[in-house]
């Protein structure tokens, strides 16, 4: 089956080498240069992931992701420049699936693309219930997590914490979303649970706490839990 991509750039530089490297690993490319572009291509066929460009000619790519995410479950990329922090963070919460900073390998691309379909694939089928990377194995229905061959004992908010990140490894997950899932909607700014909390999780689960290779910090963003 080929995949359809949606790829909403004006950078005509950036749009043709996202183009040539998704046409060339088999995918259907589609482009589009505007949000007005993009929601005619939209209202006429739906692709299988859209990846959007924050700065764009006649607006930003909020109100894509507002609109197509009231109707579809599709992934949505988002690609940003560096100084579009905050729009970036508002566009995840919003519904948007990761993102990509410019500039960007396509190694990195492609990784991303990846996880966003399989994520997008297994919700639809069934939810992400064991997470194995290395020395880490997370079963979410058994409630067990080994590390280096030992079962790790963790309190109810770790387990919570972690068991967030499992269900969306491989993907960044926002500070708001986590301490919303994990804590309350109540709880979106007391961003210093989420740092006690991560701290304690790394130092049990990770072999070096400041250099961890599992729950990674996406700064400013929030945290990912790494896949292979
Ligand atoms: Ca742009």
């Amino acid at each position: 089956m080929t995949l359809r991509v949606l790829v909403v750039e004006d950078d005509p530089e950036i749009r043709a080498l996202i183009q040539s490297t998704l046409s060339v690993e088999g995918f259907d490319v589609q482009t589009a240069v505007s949000v007005s572009e993009a929601t005619a291509l939209l209202c006429h066929s739906l692709p299988d992931i859209l990846l959007l460009d924050l700065g764009l000619p006649d607006g930003n790519g909020a109100t894509l992701v507002q609109k197509v995410r009231k109707h579809h479950a599709l992934p949505i990329l988002v690609v940003s420049a560096r100084h579009q922090e905050a729009q970036k963070i508002e566009l995840l919460d919003a519904g948007a699936d990761d993102y990509l900073t410019k500039p960007f390998s396509v190694a990195e691309l492609l990784a991303r693309i990846r996880v966003a379909l399989r994520h997008r694939g297994t919700t639809v089928a069934a939810a992400v219930t064991v997470h194995e990377l290395d020395d880490l194995q997370v079963d979410l229905t058994l409630h067990t997590v080994v590390s280096r061959g030992r079962e790790l004992h963790l309190t109810p908010t770790e387990f919570k914490l972690l068991a967030r990140l499992v269900r969306s490894a491989g993907r960044v997950v926002t500070h708001r979303q986590l301490l919303t899932d994990v804590w309350g909607a109540e709880f979106t700014e007391h961003t210093h649970y989420l740092r006690l909390y991560m701290g304690q999780l790394r130092s049990k689960i990770e072999i070096d706490p400041a250099e961890p290779r599992h729950l990674l910090t996406e700064t400013g963003v929030g945290y990912r839990l790494a896949v292979s």
